[in-house]
This record gives C-alpha cells, sequence and structure tokens, in this order.
C-alpha cells in the first residue's frame, strides 16, 4: 500500500476536523451567527455505553468510564455517555445486539465473545502465537486492519474502534506441573476461545465457567488450571492463594485488543465534531488500558512474588512447539469457514511475517540480549 496523506491520517479524519464550522440542526439561528459563537450545534444527546465487564472492573471497566468523562469534557456536554457494567442493563453477552438494535449508542467488550455469530471477529481480538499489542496497534491503526474490522461490523450497523489492549497475558495457574505436551491429557483448564480447541486436540478439557466461579473451581478441584490475564487481576482474584504455579507466557492471548463498538446510524447522525471527539478518545482510551496494564502489571508481579508461595515456570519449549503447530493446523480449518475470514486472516498474517522480522532484529534483541543484563 502506497503512503498517502488519506492513509496516514484515516481514522482521524483530520480532513473533517479543518472544517468544523458545519452547520447540522441549530433551529434558529442563521449560519453566520453559528459561525461567528463557534459552536457547531448546542444540541445535547444522552449516550449509554452498556460494557461486558463488572461494574468498575479494573483498568477495562475504569478506562470505559474515563472514556465518558474526556468526550463529555471535550465536548462541553454535549455529549453525555452513562457506563453501565454487565448485567446492570443487560448480561454480558447482549452487548453486541443490544448496540446493533441501538437500544445502547455504544458497548466496550472483546470482539472474540461475538465470534459464535461472526468467526472473523476473533482477528480484531487475538490469536493464539498471533500478534502483540504493539503489532496489533499498527495493523489496525496503520495498517488495513480497521477497514477490514469495520466491514465486518458493517451489516450489523456497528463501528468498531480499538479499545485498549491487554499486552501479553499470562500462561496461567496450575495445579499440575507441564513438562511434556502429555501432561495437558485429562487436564480441565478454563481456556475459553481458540485456545480452548487448542488445549482440546491436545487432550485437555477446555472448561468454561464465569469469572465469579473460577477461585472456587480451582479450590474444589473441578479445574487443574485456568487462565485468566496477567500478574494485577489474577492477584485481584486471588489465585496466587490456592495455585502451585504461575506458568508463562500467555501463548493462547499475546495481546488481546478491547474494542469500542458504536452504533453506525446513531454515529453519523451526530455532528461532525462529536464524531471526531469519540474517536480520538477512544484512541486516548486505547493507549491509557494498555498503559495501565503495563504499570499494574509490573507492580503486581513483584506482589506476588513477594508474598506468594507460588512458583513462576516458563513452559518447555517442546510443549510450546507443539501448541503452536496445532494452533496452525485448527487456524487452517478455521479460515477455510467462510471467505470473509479467510481474507482477514491473509491480511493479519501478512503483517504479522513483516512484523516478525522486524521484530526478530528490533524488540527481540532488545529484550533479551540489552534490557535484561542491565
Ligand atoms: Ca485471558
Amino acid at each position: 500500500m502506497s503512503i498517502t496523506r488519506k492513509n496516514f491520517f484515516k481514522g482521524l479524519a483530520i480532513g473533517t476536523i479543518a472544517a468544523p464550522f458545519v452547520i447540522r440542526s441549530v433551529v434558529g439561528k442563521t449560519n453566520a451567527q453559528q459561525q461567528s459563537s463557534g459552536i457547531i450545534s448546542d444540541r445535547k444527546y444522552r449516550w449509554k455505553m452498556v460494557t461486558t465487564w463488572p461494574p468498575n472492573f479494573p483498568v477495562v471497566g475504569e478506562g470505559a468510564v474515563m472514556f465518558a468523562k474526556m468526550v463529555a469534557e471535550m465536548s462541553a456536554g454535549r455529549l453525555e455517555i452513562q457506563v453501565y457494567g454487565a448485567g446492570e442493563l443487560v448480561p454480558a453477552l447482549e452487548c453486541f445486539d443490544t448496540v446493533r438494535t441501538g437500544a445502547a449508542e455504544m458497548a466496550s467488550g472483546a470482539s472474540y465473545y461475538w465470534s459464535g455469530k461472526l468467526p472473523a471477529a476473533q482477528f480484531f481480538s487475538t490469536v493464539p502465537f498471533g500478534m502483540n499489542a504493539q503489532q496489533m496497534n499498527a495493523w489496525i491503526i496503520n495498517g488495513e486492519g480497521w477497514d477490514l474490522w469495520k466491514e465486518i461490523y458493517a451489516p450489523y450497523d456497528l463501528i468498531p474502534m480499538p479499545f485498549g489492549n491487554t499486552g501479553v497475558q499470562m500462561g496461567g495457574w496450575f495445579n499440575r506441573k507441564i513438562n511434556t505436551i502429555a501432561d495437558f491429557k485429562g487436564l480441565k483448564m478454563r481456556m475459553p476461545g481458540l485456545g480452548g480447541r487448542v488445549l482440546e486436540r491436545v487432550g485437555g478439557t477446555p472448561v468454561l465457567l464465569a469469572g465469579g466461579e473460577i477461585y472456587t473451581g480451582l479450590e474444589r478441584g473441578i479445574l487443574d488450571a485456568t487462565e485468566w490475564i496477567g500478574p494485577y487481576h489474577d492477584y485481584l482474584m486471588g489465585f496466587h492463594q490456592i495455585a502451585k504455579y504461575y506458568y508463562t507466557p500467555g501463548w493462547h492471548e499475546p495481546g488481546t485488543v478491547l474494542e469500542l463498538i458504536v452504533n453506525k446510524t446513531q454515529y453519523e447522525q451526530l455532528p461532525s465534531d462529536l464524531q471526531a471527539i469519540i474517536r480520538v478518545a477512544a484512541l486516548a482510551t486505547n493507549h491509557w488500558i494498555l498503559s495501565e496494564f503495563e504499570a499494574k502489571n509490573n507492580e503486581y508481579l513483584s506482589i506476588i512474588q513477594n508474598e506468594a508461595k507460588v512458583e513462576i515456570l516458563r513452559f518447555p519449549e517442546e510443549v510450546l512447539t507443539t501448541l503452536r503447530v496445532v494452533t496452525s493446523d485448527i487456524l487452517a480449518e478455521f479460515v477455510q469457514q467462510n471467505a470473509l475470514s479467510k481474507k482477514i486472516y491473509n491480511s493479519y498474517q501478512d503483517f504479522r511475517v513483516k512484523a516478525t522480522k522486524l521484530s526478530d532484529i528490533t524488540e527481540k534483541v532488545f529484550y533479551n540480549d540489552i534490557q535484561s543484563e542491565i
């Protein structure tokens, strides 16, 4: 793709911001009066954002509330968004349909929650052994990702926006050591999504438990292992009190993108400055959430190391190699299901290959050979 000004600024729509005095719906004023006041429209909008997170959930729920405050401040109160935790207005997994039908104007969640109805949505959250946060941001914001994401959501009258990233997650909490791939046989593990399918293929049993049930499941032996997020959220769940081993890396979620979805019809009815405010505030939140995960995970890894008796272990190379091969087989089968998944996978894969070549001689060298020696 050639680099053009249009590509460079896409998503931010600088072109529309450069012409801010577009009059939409101010009653009783002439265009000249509105232009001299510099206000596009004084109409106030009251929107609802439903979320897949429990109310005030650390980092991602906090990010949604922060986004709403930012939008209210930037619009001088013309767009106010009320944020609802999961279950306050609708259950977590009804967010997609709630925004699709316009019952709420926005939702925050992650696209892999919708992969049951829209398999290709998986690529805009995370893929086992796939791209990390930095690479996903580059593919979505500066590559082809965002346009493809918009394309698959458009038939549902939705516009997606990146809204944070967890960074590389941890591999999970285990009460059984993983020395070879055979140790996954019969392993009952909380592991959703494509990672769960990989686990199943190597002989494990993925168990789906809601967040609030995982601790008890692990404590009572209903689960032998569970993945969750990273040191901060895992600590808050208390897994360090009941599991023996904390494994790394989170091969199944190397950089999960969180999303904001907006009802397209209602978005398009907003004045262009409010549309721009939403996009810019979403990108600011995208950045804040990733940074907050990094800062809090740094802090809580130290706390876990100091307080808990848990052993932090790395999956053996042979285990990771087998999981990687199985993932590749499952992805090959997955993209055969429909042409759209294949098209998105090809774009994803093309970007990943190039990103890996670059990181081989930049990020990886720095992490492995330089930073760790300081
Ligand atoms: Ca996870």
